[in-house]
């Protein structure tokens, strides 16, 4: 692909990425970038986040105070995930260079680097090195990789599943959903936000739609189209889509070689792969990931810094655990967002923040109150009306409940109630 200088010249800061200090026994001695389980789902399902190792990853010197862009590979297991984000890793560690594919004979690495100790564990992994990219508009951001996986396999892996796409979805700039020949729509359009690809794996019809992003798109055209027959949940996700996510796109990718597909020693070493899937490869990641493509993670219309971006996945782990879910109606994450925007706002008295009058805490309240409910109204919602309408109920309540909470925490810090203060940090509450 043609790059002009002006492109190449924005990766320059590219090494000045960022080196961890790797302290846990389970790490790596040597410090090598590797991929990270930051979120597990376990076999009761509930939901065990790694606060320690994305900590680690996320506030890191160099990248803590950055603008994020977060993306997210998702889908389920031998989906070709690890294949596809090794190219992208190769193109991150190249720097957009022209010769990025690398040589005939390399075999690949990466997220697939540990070979068969990865554990079909249904969760988010993280690659340990974020990578700091300069945008032709001269912003530096930090651009992070994740690999979303989960089972499909019984009701309750399903669920499970979800609610970690769901997650992930919520915290990536752009989501890329791998599937096989067709699009499981039915199953994956749960979330709102910012960029989801449908990367569709094995086209077998380029007659009929072409491969690649144009190609994509009339297929999902045509996938999209609300027939009189669908489920009327599967017409109204349908109806909703467009309003959900910012962009929406498919890319058809051809099959990549019965030696990918079949030959368990295949390393990856492009000499193995079919020419036409190489092609669609040098179209694809670049298209995904240079600089200029590069969106920052926004929500509620702010950018995200990878220190706010720990602290949204915090949150909506706390949202999802004990949750029911997820049918696509029950779905409606905005709010929740709303919930993890209006905490940002509302820690006017937690922790260590010194004791507040109780007027001036009510005026607060007040205020904030009516803004946190503002954005939930401003905001698109999937779901409709009846839905929304729930969700701003409980919203009002779980607001009134955690000013509840703070007045008795506020009047705890009152030197002239409390003996002592409290020696623990406030937490939230309300999700
Ligand atoms: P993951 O579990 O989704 O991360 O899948 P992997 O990347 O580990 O790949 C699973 C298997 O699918 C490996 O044997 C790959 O060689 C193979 N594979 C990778 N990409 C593709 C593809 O586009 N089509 C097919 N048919 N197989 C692929
Ligand atoms: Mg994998």
């Amino acid at each position: 692909m043609a790059r002009n200088r002006k492109d190449r010249d924005s990766w320059g800061s590219f090494t000045d990425k960022a080196t961890y200090d790797w302290s846990s026994e389970e790490e790596e001695p040597d410090g090598r970038a590797r991929p990270i389980q930051v979120l597990v789902v376990k076999d009761d399902h509930t939901f065990e986040l790694d606060e320690a190792a994305l900590s680690r990853i996320l506030l890191a010197e160099e990248v803590h105070n950055r603008e994020v862009v977060a993306i997210s590979v998702a889908g389920a297991f031998r989906k070709g995930k690890s294949f596809l984000m090794d190219f992208m890793l190769r193109y991150m560690y190249s720097q957009a260079s022209e010769e990025w594919l690398g040589e005939a004979e390399e075999p690949l690495t990466g997220f697939s680097w540990r070979g068969g100790s990865e554990r079909e564990t249904t969760g988010i992994q993280i690659w340990s090195e974020v990578f700091l990219v300069d945008k032709p508009d001269g912003r530096k951001v930090a651009v992070l990789l994740m690999d979303t996986q989960g089972t499909f396999d019984s009701q309750s892996t399903l669920r499970d599943s979800a609610t970690v796409f769901a997650l992930s979805t919520m915290i990536s700039s752009m989501q890329l959903f791998t599937e096989y020949g067709r699009l499981a729509m039915e199953e994956t359009f749960l979330k709102p936000f910012q960029s989801m690809i449908f990367l569709v794996r094995d086209w077998s019809f380029p007659y009929e739609f072409g491969y690649g992003q144009e190609g994509g798109m009339k297929f999902l055209e045509k996938r999209l189209k609300i027939s009189e027959n669908q489920h009327e949940e599967l017409q109204n996700v349908r109806k909703h889509i467009h309003s959900c996510f910012t962009n929406i796109s498919c890319f058809l990718m051809p099959h990549p070689g019965l030696k990918v597909a079949t030959n368990p020693n295949f390393d990856g070493r492009l000499k193995e792969i079919d020419r036409e899937f190489i092609n669609n490869l040098q179209i694809l990641v670049p298209w995904l990931l240079s600089p200029k493509n590069l969106d920052v993670k926004e929500i509620n219309g702010s950018n995200i810094t990878c220190r706010g971006l720990l602290e949204y996945f915090k949150a909506y782990i706390k949202i999802y655990q004990g949750e029911e879910l997820p049918h696509p109606k029950s779905m409606l994450q905005v709010p929740m967002s709303c919930v993890v925007s209006f905490f940002h706002h509302y820690n006017v008295c937690g922790g260590d923040r010194p004791f507040l009058a109780p007027a001036e805490l009510q005026a607060r309240h007040s205020d904030i109150r009516e803004e946190a409910l503002q954005v939930f109204r401003g905001v698109k919602k999937m779901g409709g009306e009846e839905f929304s309408r729930r969700y701003l109920l409980q919203l009002e309540g779980e607001v009134d409940e955690v000013f509840n909470q703070y007045i008795k925490h506020n009047d705890s810090k009152n030197i002239f109630h409390a003996a002592r203060t409290p020696a623990t940090l406030f937490v939230v509450i309300f999700i």
